[in-house]
């Protein structure tokens, strides 16, 4: 089993962080923060239905783990006042899971798939058809006497998201009216998420610290909450509750997050390829050899970041690590 790790951007399942989560979770467009172009675009696609009188178009969300994207799926349902089904690609076995759950769905109802891109290929089938005609193709019975039926569906509409785009189907993709990927916080975006949530959480917490967390958070809002709530741990522990700079730094240094953000896990795959190849070009398979991480979960989470901040390039060839990260780690690039 993979250590976990504190900077990674998935939530592992844990159901004490899936509360908490939810209790921080923006409710409308004011409270959510930061992706100002997707939000003015999806005003601008909410006010449009609203006045048809007819459901949104249906969302594709992509990006890295951590953005807010299922968040941004419980927005839109509260903005178009509609009620919101949540699952998961992986979740929607067989075909009959999908049209179970189709079936059951009202008038102007969303329902967020998550890691769409794991829809298995029957199943994908069958959204298409219900995505693009509110129809829903079934077969009864089998062998020579099975026959196909088509029932209509009511007009749902689909929100999508995914951590990959290349890995969605070209059908399936075609099937979204709007579609968008959610890019990395500012810094001082992410201050401002971990002033709300500490508002929330009823802590009290200092600009000096919040400005170190907002560099230190990878600039995504659930590492950002996530390490608030490890600091705030510490300042309970070993301070008066309130989180300042210094119980800040001391905490971050014992989760040994240094100040651009990155973990043990991130500065040992920057070694292991400067160790073994310099700043040449390296495929997925040889970083995942080195580190021993499966191939997905380096290009789902460390890669993003790190491409982020210049850490690393995409050349034709592979990934190359650039002169920024020979610094960061202390080595020198001849
Ligand atoms: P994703 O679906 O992209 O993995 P989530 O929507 O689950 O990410 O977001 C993770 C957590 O980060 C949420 O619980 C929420 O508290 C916080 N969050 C995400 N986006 C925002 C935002 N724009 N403003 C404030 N908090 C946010």
């Amino acid at each position: 089993m993979a250590i976990e790790r504190i900077v990674d951007s998935s939530t592992h399942d844990n159901p004490e962080e899936k509360k908490i989560e939810i209790s921080l979770r923006p409710q409308n467009f004011d409270e959510y923060i930061g992706q100002d172009r997707l939000k003015n675009n999806l005003k601008l696609a909410i006010n449009a239905a609203k006045k048809r009188g007819e459901p949104i178009d249906h969302v594709l969300l992509y990006g890295p783990p951590g953005l807010g994207k299922t968040t941004m799926a419980t927005v839109i349902a509260n903005e178009m006042g509609t009620n919101i089904r949540v699952t998961a690609g992986s979740a929607i076995e067989r075909a009959g899971d999908l049209a179970s759950i189709l079936t059951n769905l009202a008038d102007g109802d969303i329902l967020f798939i998550d890691e769409i891109h794991r829809l298995g290929r029957a199943v994908e089938e069958v959204l298409y058809s219900a995505m693009e005609d509110f129809k829903l193709d079934i077969m009864i019975g089998k062998g020579p006497a099975a026959r196909s039926v088509r029932l209509d569906l009511p007009k749902f509409t689909v929100i999508g998201a995914t951590t990959r785009t290349g890995a969605l189907t070209a059908p399936l993709r075609d099937r979204f009216g709007i579609i968008h990927r959610l890019e990395f916080y500012t810094p001082n975006e992410i201050e401002r998420i971990i002033k709300r949530a500490s508002n929330i959480l009823n802590s009290k917490i200092d600009a000096g610290a919040a400005e170190i967390l907002s560099t230190r958070a990878r600039l995504t809002p659930r590492i950002a909450n996530r390490l608030l709530k490890r600091v705030r741990d510490y300042a309970d522990v070993n301070g008066d509750g309130i989180i300042d700079e210094a119980t800040t730094r001391a905490a971050l240094d014992l989760l040994e997050i240094d100040e651009l953000g990155l973990d043990p896990g991130d500065r040992n795959l920057l070694n292991r390829i400067i160790d073994n190849y310099g700043n040449n070009p390296v495929g997925l398979n040889t970083i995942s050899a080195l580190t021993g991480d499966e191939a997905t979960t380096i290009e789902d989470f460390y890669e993003p970041y790190l491409l982020q901040i210049g850490f690393i390039e995409r050349t034709p060839r592979g990934r190359r690590v650039t002169a920024k990260a020979y610094k960061h780690v202390g080595k020198v690039l001849n």
